[in-house]
């Protein structure tokens, strides 16, 4: 394994350094040289024994010692890397706790509709993006929020654009525009032509085909109903060379590992990949290029090729620590914003829609018990309060005997709107809530819009409702929904300021430790990984950030203003901003 040796071998020259120069050094240090030695730094280590520290030293992928700047120098040898924070504030590297690797990597070369102001403006890039493509190529998007843009479409149902100016502007052209939310898609005519989608057509099970009052498809596509379209992107794919594609995916996770090191996410809870995205990693790891450490879950698998595959797949700490295959992802509904969020009482705008069931419950409790008999943690997609509602009851009648339940740490992802009775038994069951507090302030303008003001506000983001009864919050971007930048997040997680200058029920804010801990230890804790990551001490992994602002103390403006200036990954500094 290429990546063993390239983290292993600093250590071993070191070794014969050491031999090579006799004991001069070995006496002076009392302890053999470190490889890579932090000095001068603010070191925030997350672990209540020695919570602060000037310095700490590295030893291959380990951290050795922490301490002083004069004790950690005496670990300085000839051939010791020496990092000098500059009085910086120092943190365990940050663990995206929830989001979708490849369609980050996929996201960098398609057009990108998150700031469009209008969908006029979206209608444009589609139009300029077809001049450069040839007849045929498909023209993908993502990103476009309905509720995000200054004025209603024109053509429009529910707020929702037809794909009539879409058709006029890439006739020739399949046209696939991913919502923000990731649960609905905008196809032009020539996609759903493809997708052998007409009018006549009838809404898939978990899906909907939607349409206007003459009951002609507008394009917009929820949730499984956009498989179809989504199967016919694959089906163009896969004529394609098997070479070909595969060097398309290692672009994709490539770009995504370099994202993510920029912005100083060391480790990525993946939501979510069938096997062979699992192959392609393992690959990759074996190779060196996985880029950050990947908790990957297994998704978009039936229950009878999980049930085929689950033990053989199952891997701790693959590829030095690079890659950890033991938990599976299901989702029981969809989204607020494209009203596929499924509710205990209807929607605020639509009075006679509750939303959607994506995977049946029967299906996921086989899911859940293909878990617990192969050692696999369940992390089950839950937005709506009544799909929340639903996985807590599932988990806890599934726990019932079971030995040590709170051990099994079951995630509920998202967990984003929530009855308040259900609210303390996410502590009572042992369930983690897998949040993203970059969403409450991304969204939560419209909120209102879809439930009520009073629905909103007592039942959606409820951070510090959760924290209190003493559930485990973990928090993350739900990437490419959002900017993968944890500061954002973080951000989002300690004010509820949206971009509109208002707060957010700001009552529900954690503090700054609570949130850095959400997106370090928690992260860590919920992958059974908290004696590797989250903590800076020594026997940990050495990932750690050096940010240019001490995000514990700056005012909230500065927050936002804060960048990453080294990401340091089991010892090897694999970022720096200056460098770049
Ligand atoms: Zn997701």
């Amino acid at each position: 394994m290429k990546i063993k040796t390239v983290i292993v071998n600093p250590m071993m020259g070191r070794r014969c350094s050491v031999l090579l120069l006799g004991m001069f050094a070995v006496v002076a240090a009392a302890a053999p040289p470190a490889d890579l030695v932090l000095l001068n730094a603010n070191i925030e280590t997350m672990d209540p024994s020695r919570p602060r520290a000037e310095a700490l030293a590295v030893s291959g992928d380990r951290i050795t010692a922490l301490g002083s700047n004069s004790e950690i120098s005496a670990l300085v040898g000839p051939d010791t890397r020496v990092l000098d924070a500059g009085g910086k504030l120092v943190v365990p590297g940050f663990i995206e706790g929830h989001g979708h690797f490849m369609a980050l990597g996929e996201s960098q070369g398609t057009l990108d509709l998150r700031g469009a102001r209008d969908w006029d403006a979206i209608v444009v890039q589609v139009r300029e993006a077809t001049a450069g493509a040839a007849q045929g190529e498909w023209i993908i998007g993502r990103g476009w929020h309905q509720e995000k843009w200054s004025s209603v479409p024109r053509d429009n149902v529910d707020g929702v654009p037809l794909n009539i100016s879409l058709n006029a502007a890439a006739p020739n052209n399949p046209v696939l525009l991913e919502h923000a939310s990731g649960h609905g898609f905008m196809a032009n005519a020539a996609a759903l032509a493809l997708a052998g989608i007409d009018d006549m057509r009838a809404d898939p099970p978990g899906g909907t085909i939607a349409r206007d009052a003459a009951g002609v498809a507008t394009g917009w596509l929820v949730d499984r109903a956009a498989d179809l379209v989504l199967e016919a992107q694959s089906r163009a794919a896969s004529t394609r060379d098997p070479a070909a594609q595969r060097a398309i995916y290692r672009e994709w996770a490539l770009g995504a590992g370099r994202e993510a090191l920029e912005k100083g996410i060391t480790s990525f809870h993946d939501a979510g990949v069938p096997f062979a995205t699992i192959d392609l990693y393992r690959e990759l790891a074996d190779a060196g290029e996985l880029l950050v450490r990947m908790y990957a879950m297994v998704g978009y698998e039936s229950n009878a090729s999980l049930a085929a595959n689950l033990a053989r797949y199952r891997m701790v700490g693959y590829a030095n620590n690079f890659l950890t295959v033991r938990s599976i992802k299901r989702m029981v509904d969809g989204a607020l914003g494209s009203h596929s969020a499924w509710l205990l009482e209807p929607y605020d705008d639509e009075p006679q829609n509750y939303g959607l069931v994506v995977d049946s419950l029967a299906m996921i409790e086989e899911t859940a018990r293909l878990a617990l008999a192969n050692g696999y943690q369940l992390n089950t997609h839950a937005i709506g309060d009544r799909a929340n509602r639903e996985v807590l009851d599932l988990y806890a009648q599934l726990w019932v005997g079971q030995a040590n339940p709170h051990g099994l740490r079951w995630r509920i992802e998202h967990a984003q709107h929530l009855h308040p009775d259900d609210v303390p038994r996410f502590a009572q069951l042992g369930v983690i809530a897998s949040m993203h507090g970059v969403s409450a302030t991304s969204d939560g303008s419209w909120m209102a819009k879809r439930l009520g003001e009073k629905r909103a506000g007592e039942s959606t983001f409820l951070w510090r409702s959760l924290w209190d009864t003493g559930a485990v919050v973990t928090n993350g971007t739900d990437v490419p929904v959002e900017d993968i930048d944890p500061l954002a997040s973080f951000y989002g997680s300690v004010t509820r300021r949206m971009t509109n200058g208002d707060t957010f029920y700001p009552e529900e804010s954690l503090t700054r430790a609570e949130a850095l801990a959400s997106y370090t230890s928690n992260n860590a804790w919920a992958a059974f990984e908290e004696d590797l990551k989250g903590r800076l001490a020594p026997g940990m992994l050495a990932d750690f950030v050096v940010l240019s602002h001490d995000i514990l103390r700056v005012p909230d403006a500065e927050l936002l203003q804060t960048r990453v200036l080294h990401t340091v990954l089991g010892g090897r500094i694999v970022y720096s901003r200056d460098a770049n």
